[in-house]
């Protein structure tokens, strides 16, 4: 999938225009932040929270920018407006850059739709032991979490989760967790975590539904006390696990049932949540 426009600073350039300053440090350092978010058939989801979490990442790394959150929605908007006589569903990244010029650029990414299979029996995962610096943050410090996806890969897994000192399970490398137990969603409280977008609009649904939430520690030893798990993203919905390393999981009804509830809730929701 080719895109051929980006924005750059709220300016919309063809696609060849976009580089990166070798030169500048903030760029080879990765001192920035990004967001990931998508529109699906020309509807742009959450782009609220996706915004606010931008500012929320850059204030919690000290990366000041001149940026307004209505202008940074405005070029969004202007980049969806661009290409939508070719393109209907994507991925939009964000990625701010600080430094003395401040750079915020806007791109379309083709969208990653996992296997049908993988909705209806599950995926495998791997444990890996690391914390996050800034838990709360979606910053380009992404090494050691690039590491532990591509280990995941290797071992043919699709997400690794990562285990935090206590040996506790807080997120995947690019997804929320959650465990099953009766009708309690257990999940990473949100001060150790990305707090996802898909995480928060999940929370609603399941307690429109039914569900307890409870933000708790939650061992990765006593994972196999619960009825099942799953994990959370904005490209892919609700993924249920079917393991983690050597603990096999089931997919409970009761799982299927709130996928099923949050793809109705995203239907119906026109691309807005209010809490
Ligand atoms: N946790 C981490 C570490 C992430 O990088 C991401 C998304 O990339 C998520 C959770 C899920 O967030 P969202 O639901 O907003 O996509």
């Amino acid at each position: 999938m080719q895109f051929p426009y980006f924005s750059k600073n709220g300016e919309i350039l063809p696609i060849a225009q976009a580089n990166i300053p070798l030169a500048s440090i903030e760029y080879s350092y990765g001192f920035g932040v990004y967001e990931t978010l998508k529109v699906r058939n020309g509807i742009i989801y959450f782009v609220a929270q996706h915004v606010q979490r931008l500012f929320t990442s850059a204030q919690i790394i000290g990366l000041s920018h001149h940026f307004t959150k209505a202008l940074v929605t405005e070029y969004i908007l202007a980049l969806v407006k661009q290409l939508e006589s070719s393109h209907a569903s994507y991925n939009i990244k964000m990625l701010l850059i600080g430094g003395s010029e401040p750079q915020l650029c806007i791109m379309a990414l083709a969208p990653y739709f996992p296997d049908r299979k993988l909705y209806s029996e599950g995926v495998k995962t791997i444990s890996v032991h690391y914390e996050r610096l800034f838990p709360k943050a979606k910053t380009l410090n992404m090494l050691a979490s690039y590491l532990a996806y591509k280990q995941a890969k290797e071992l043919g897994c699709y997400e690794a989760l990562l285990i935090n000192r206590s040996g506790n399970i807080l997120e995947g490398t690019r997804s929320n967790f959650f465990a099953i137990k009766g009708n309690v969603l257990l999940t990473s409280p949100a001060e150790d975590v990305l707090e996802g977008v898909t995480r928060q609009t999940v929370i609603s649904v399941a307690q429109k539904f039914g569900f307890i939430i409870h933000e708790t520690a939650i061992s990765l030893v006593q994972v196999a006390e619960y009825d099942g798990a799953f994990l959370t993203s904005t490209s892919s919905k609700i993924v249920p696990i079917k393991q983690i390393d050597d603990y096999v999981l089931q997919v409970p009804e009761k799982l299927r049932e709130l996928m099923k509830a949050y793809d109705a809730f995203l239907k119906e929701s026109n691309g807005i949540f209010s809490a």
